[in-house]
């Protein structure tokens, strides 16, 4: 009796209807340069790992020393003056791989994979970034891992103007790893972005100047509205998500000021993925639109 009493609670949490929405299990790697980047990705990958069944693992560029000045609510949580610089190059590290851990938990990510290239400071400037990181290992190690893993998808970060250098490298570093395998291979290779919701046109991206590896295709991105309602009275919201990995990363003072403030999740779609992976994508994006928690 026990036995099946077991079996129709299995049956009950599986998340249904997922095999309705997508006949495959969406394989997907996140590129970032740094331990909080993700939370760009959150209501996306929490769909995708939750209600789709499908695998998300996370390729992270810098070992997120960096931004340490910020860090002063963090120092009560973790005993230790991570503001300071000397303290908070030596300890950040090891702390942020934690909390980047307890939020992945959350959205359930899958495997981590550390690259650990300094997290010097904060630059717009990308090729300072590639000077002082060792970027041809770290394609090769990522097309590896992208050769063995067989993604459908990459998410990386948009790479527009004013975003941090690291963020810029993370992206074009993906790309050229992506470019590195025949093409059959290669995984679809999006850009993604938060926007604070319906009325904020976002940022406008076609290409990074010298980088003809991330122009996107124009007029073409998808989105996922964490304002999206579920459950009891329809009370609930995909914020929760964002909101809930964002407080994992105590550490990273600002972070913390974005919890609810960006409500859209947008993805650009990179030029080179051509016309024939577009139906993949846009099967994709409905899912993770249609598919609710039961
Ligand atoms: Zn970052």
């Amino acid at each position: 009796m026990r036995v099946i009493t077991f079996l129709l609670l299995a049956v009950t949490f599986s998340p249904l209807h997922a095999q309705e929405l997508l006949d495959y299990q969406p394989k997907i790697l996140l590129v970032t340069a740094h331990p909080d980047d993700d939370a760009l990705f959150s209501a996306t990958v929490w769909k995708t790992t939750k209600l789709l069944n499908g695998i998300v693992d996370l390729a992270l560029m810098t070992n997120g020393e960096g931004g340490y000045k910020y860090s002063t609510l963090g120092n009560y949580i973790y005993g230790k003056e991570l503001d300071k610089e000397e303290i908070g190059r030596a300890y950040l590290p090891g702390i942020r791989k934690k909390e980047l851990k307890a939020g992945g938990d959350i959205v359930g990510i899958r495997n981590y994979y550390f690259f650990d290239q300094q997290d010097f400071y904060y630059t717009l400037d990308v090729e300072e970034t590639f000077e002082k990181w060792d970027t041809e290992p770290i394609v090769e190690r990522l097309a590896d891992i992208m050769a063995k893993e067989r993604y459908d998808f990459v998410f990386l970060m948009l790479p527009f103007k004013d975003f941090h250098g690291h963020h810029k490298a993370s992206a074009v570093l993906g790309l050229r790893a992506i470019q590195t395998l025949s093409v059959q291979d290669r995984p679809i290779a999006l850009q993604a972005f938060v926007r604070r919701g319906a009325d904020d046109p976002g940022v406008n991206f076609t290409m990074m100047e010298g980088y003809p590896e991330t122009k996107v295709m124009e007029g073409v991105t998808f989105e996922f509205d964490r304002n999206q309602t579920f459950g009891f009275n329809d009370r609930l919201t995909y914020n929760i998500i964002a909101n809930w990995v964002i407080a994992e990363h105590k550490s990273q003072g600002t972070m913390q000021l974005l919890m609810g403030s960006n409500m859209i999740e947008q993805y650009w779609y990179v030029e080179s993925n051509g016309e024939e992976a577009l139906d993949k994508t846009k099967a994709y994006f409905k899912a993770v639109n249609e598919s609710q928690p039961d």
